[in-house]
């Protein structure tokens, strides 16, 4: 790799950013251009999921004076997660950058970040040291990544967003993965590469408001989960053994009981106990199993992931 002649793309997927964006390039620009000194070209690719201001009309007037601004304007809302998958699908760089909007993520890190590249590493991860955000949301967030930590088979990094440096290589990986659940940050942890992570502290949000509801985060959560886990499944037999063991045992202690005893008519409370417990155990398991169908058949419809309206400076 020729580490004084490189391209690196910036892709930054924007739902009703105009509020940040003027802010957000006048910080970015001048870094990608101190890069560009040490022989870094770049673009950036914004990609427009949907916004219902005028986000699209600030971008495009930006990509007419900087023809290294480039847009993807989708035909609606497809989610952060298809936005980031078409601009990695149209980013043409050596490095790839993905950037939220909001300049939660600060462009500052990047040049260290292509340091750490040039230094061998193929992906270099921007991991949060702490939280601006409300008490249940870090909570919330720390339970999902123990729960991931322990049943994911891939190392999905800790409090890691999408912002992190990755290399062609990576990227072209990436691409290879045909899933229409794009849990963006579990397919980069699948690719593996050699990884090197930098610290900071995550500002709040500048512009704007968040997209993301506590409902949004918990189908994003699960959507983590089911696509790369399949313990919820698994853990019922084991749950199914356990049960139907301590049944074996009543029932074995109950025949023992009647053979010595007589039978006795009371038992109401007991088996109204025992079936409502197992009846809530199987729609449990039920839900569980309906979630990977459910997967399954979107997966097998072979839908587009996204509907590109519009390309500019492309
Ligand atoms: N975003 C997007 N499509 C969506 C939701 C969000 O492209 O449906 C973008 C948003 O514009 C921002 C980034 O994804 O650049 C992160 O979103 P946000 O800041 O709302 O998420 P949070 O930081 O609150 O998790
Ligand atoms: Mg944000």
């Amino acid at each position: 790799m020729n580490y004084s002649d490189f391209l690196i793309s910036i892709i930054i997927p924007m739902k009703n950013e105009s509020a940040g964006v003027e802010i957000l390039f006048s910080r970015l620009e001048p870094i990608l251009d101190s890069l560009a000194k040490t022989g870094g070209k770049w673009e950036i690719i914004c990609v427009n999921d949907g916004s219902n201001d005028n986000t699209l009309e600030i971008l495009r007037a930006k990509s007419l004076v900087n023809p290294r601004v480039k847009v993807l304007s989708l035909s609606r809302n497809f989610g952060k997660e298809a936005a980031l998958t078409a601009g990695l699908e149209y980013a043409k760089g050596d490095v790839v950058v993905p950037l939220d909007a909001d300049l939660q993520d600060p462009p500052e890190l990047i040049p260290e970040m292509v340091s750490q590249w040039k230094n061998g590493f193929k992906v270099v991860l921007a991991t949060r040291k702490t939280r601006n955000e409300s008490w249940m949301k870090r909570k919330s967030a720390g339970a999902f990544y123990n729960i991931m930590g322990r049943f994911s088979t891939v190392r999905i990094p800790k409090n890691t967003g999408d912002f992190r440096l990755i290399d062609r290589q990576v990227v072209e990986a990436v691409k290879l993965l045909p899933e229409r659940t794009r849990f963006m940050k579990g397919l980069f942890a699948w690719a593996g590469f050699k990884t090197t992570t930098i610290y900071f502290d995550r500002p709040a949000r500048f512009a704007g408001t968040t997209n993301w509801n506590y409902w949004k985060l918990w189908k994003f959560a699960l959507d983590g989960i089911f696509s790369f886990s399949t313990f919820p499944l698994k853990i019922w037999t084991y749950i199914g053994v356990i049960i139907s063991l301590i049944s074996f045992l009543y029932g074995s202690f109950l025949i023992i009981r009647t053979l010595l005893y007589g039978s006795d008519v009371p038992g109401y409370a007991s088996l109204m106990t025992v079936i409502l417990f197992l009846g809530g155990i199987q729609l449990i398991s039920l839900g569980i199993i309906g979630e990977y169908i459910g997967r399954i058949y979107r997966e097998t419809k072979h839908r587009p992931l996204y509907v590109i309206e519009e390309k500019i400076g492309f």
